[in-house]
């Protein structure tokens, strides 16, 4: 694709979510990954890469200033190399590199989507990963659907099996909102659940596995309650696609922040809209018990909230530290005593 092509509709999409961000061309070294950081899961441990590459070109959801952490222009492969490169050279990476578990790629946005993100960084990557990620368990790759395709997950599943051990595959698509009018009419997705149901039916036969992101009151307009029960349809939508189409399915719930720059972080200063509250966010997970589905959560605002438009408020570290316990565990007993 030209790369004007993918800059304009990055500005396209920018302007008709109504975004007021500016992107991070010239604040930021294009040699340097945007973000890392390490979780703790009950699949152990998991390094988390955030590449600065060119930002998503979708671009308008509403609550979303993730693009703004990237470049609206193309960045090249060599930079991407140069970022792989810094990243394995870290020594919190290179100590811990024998013990990570699991790898995340994104590129806040899709690393499947070659006009954003170089094939032969990615292919660069998949080679560091086999030298030096021995215990690698899962390879989790950022992606919007439409960038999916199965000769690409083949050739980079076939690689993986060239590692030490065994890597699977994971797909990780952002849903946010289950309730298809606030997904795609209020939030702008794009995603409809047939799209995600052909994409599931696709990977089945490979036993690739499948993380799905949403959000916890993703708009405004919704009440608390509203918001705990779009995500509990979700874990019941999650769990019956998980049956049907025998896929290992994981729920990456994030409460919403009031992103600056956003229509949502415009909402908030108005006083439209209160980001949800941690008990909340362990109501709507405690519904996952006994499902097919494993639920993680995510407790970073990645330092985008507007001033006290985050979901952890003062007072908040104990729960914090709970509901990351139940990350490392999947024991929901300890979600019901941070809800009741
Ligand atoms: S939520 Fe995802 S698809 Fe939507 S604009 Fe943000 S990065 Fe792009």
């Amino acid at each position: 694709m030209n790369k004007d092509v993918a800059t304009r509709q990055i500005l396209r999409g920018t302007e008709k979510g109504e975004k007021k961000y500016t992107f991070g061309d010239d604040a930021h070294d294009p040699d340097r990954p945007e973000q890392w950081w390490f979780q703790q899961s009950d699949e152990g441990l998991i390094l988390f890469i955030v590449f600065y590459s060119q930002a998503c070109r979708w671009a308008r959801c509403l609550g979303c200033n993730l693009p703004s952490k990237m470049s609206a222009e193309h960045v090249p492969f060599d930079h991407l190399i140069r970022q792989t490169d810094y990243l394995f050279s870290l020594p919190e990476i290179a100590e811990q590199a024998g013990s990570i578990n699991k790898l995340i790629v994104s590129n806040n946005g899709s690393v499947l989507d070659e006009a954003t993100f170089s094939s032969t960084a990615l292919m660069y990557l998949m080679a560091r990963i086999n030298m030096h990620f021995r215990a690698l368990k899962v390879l989790a790759l950022e992606s919007r659907p439409e960038y999916v395709d199965i000769p690409e997950l083949e050739f980079l599943a076939r690689s993986l099996q060239e590692g030490e051990r065994a890597t699977a595959l994971e797909l990780c698509i952002g849903f946010e909102a289950f309730d298809e009018h606030i997904r795609n009419n209020v939030f702008d997705k794009g995603l409809t659940l047939h799209a995600f149901e052909e994409l599931a039916q696709k990977i089945a036969p490979y036993g690739y596995r499948l993380k799905c992101y949403f959000m916890l009151k993703p708009v405004p307009g919704m009440n608390d309650s509203e918001a705990v029960e779009d995500i509990r349809q979700a874990i019941d939508y999650l769990d019956t696609v998980s049956a049907k189409y025998n896929l290992a399915v994981n729920m990456h719930l994030n409460p919403t922040y009031a992103a600056r720059g956003t229509l949502l972080g415009e909402a908030f200063l108005r006083g439209e809209y209160i980001p949800p509250s941690l008990r909340d966010l362990a109501w709507a997970a405690g519904y996952a018990e006994g499902k097919n589905i494993s639920v993680f959560l995510g407790l970073s605002d990645e330092g985008l909230a507007e001033q006290g438009g985050s979901f952890i408020r003062k007072g908040d570290e104990d729960l914090t530290e709970r509901l990351e316990e139940f990350n490392r565990t999947q024991n929901y007993s300890i979600l019901r005593e941070v809800y009741s």
